[in-house]
């Protein structure tokens, strides 16, 4: 529950900013409360994200027929070049989406417990909530009932609805926007990689950059990892963070 100020120049340059304590961080503009789903709705320490991560390279060592290190080495390529490995697969082989998005998700969801701290957070959230998530719905929808929260969220916007254009992709965002009418003005993401907030802050929203330690959180291959310009509030635990913040229904 912590909001960046400002504080001066560093010595290289890039603008220094420091964590302020920020108690009741307000959200009272907000009527579209828009969720990444991995590692944002669940801690990254669960390992559930690992799971995937893992998945995806065994589909493309046996995909490719090559070792797990040279699979390693491609995915990070993919992701680097083409914003998901997903996008790697279809952008340079023209490859069906959809036997990959089964596998990767195919995974053992008993890390997760039921969230009841999540579950009050989001209940006092006035107004429409969304999931944005470069996965599958039906994985959404899992991890949703397997934390007890799938009542709050009224569509998840997957990768199929992006037409396999995935975040930090801008027109990913515009398609989420126009398909389900978010003023963003008036709405707000919350999400675990700082450099799929970028957009969304380009585009008025206001943007919670849900922290965790895992190195993707901090950086895409393209996004400078210390360029926190785009990021409005920084939660350190989300169900907190939404206990916290001043809504419409607080004034
Ligand atoms: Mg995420």
């Amino acid at each position: 529950m912590d909001r960046l100020v400002q504080t001066g120049e560093r010595g290289d340059g890039a603008p220094a900013r420091q964590i302020a304590p920020d108690f009741t961080p307000d959200f009272t503009h907000v009527d579209t409360w828009v969720f990444d789903l991995d590692n944002t709705l669940y801690p990254a320490s669960s390992n559930l994200f690992a799971q995937i991560d893992a998945r995806m390279t065994a589909y493309l060592s046996s995909m490719f027929g090559v070792s797990a290190d040279e699979a390693r080495k491609l995915q990070k390529d993919y992701y680097r070049d083409h914003g998901t490995t997903l996008n790697g697969l279809i952008n340079v082989h023209g490859h069906d989406p959809e036997p990959y998005l089964a596998y990767v998700h195919d995974i053992d969801l008993s890390v997760l417990p039921h969230d009841p701290a999540l579950d009050a957070g989001l209940s006092r959230l006035p107004g429409r909530k969304l999931i944005y998530t470069n996965g599958s719905t039906e994985h959404a929808a899992r991890v949703l009932a397997h934390l007890g929260i799938d009542r709050h969220f009224d569509e998840v916007f997957d990768i199929r609805a992006s037409g396999f254009t995935p975040k930090p992709n801008l027109a990913s965002y515009k398609r989420l926007m126009a398909q389900h009418g978010v003023v963003p003005g008036r709405a707000v993401l919350f999400e675990d990689i700082v450099r799929n907030l970028a957009p969304a802050r380009a585009l008025g929203m206001t943007t919670v950059w849900v922290r965790n330690d895992s190195q993707w959180s901090k950086q895409g291959p393209t996004y400078p990892a210390h360029d926190l310009s785009v990021v409005d509030h920084v939660a350190d635990a989300l169900s907190p963070f939404l206990l916290s913040l001043k809504t419409s229904l607080d004034v």
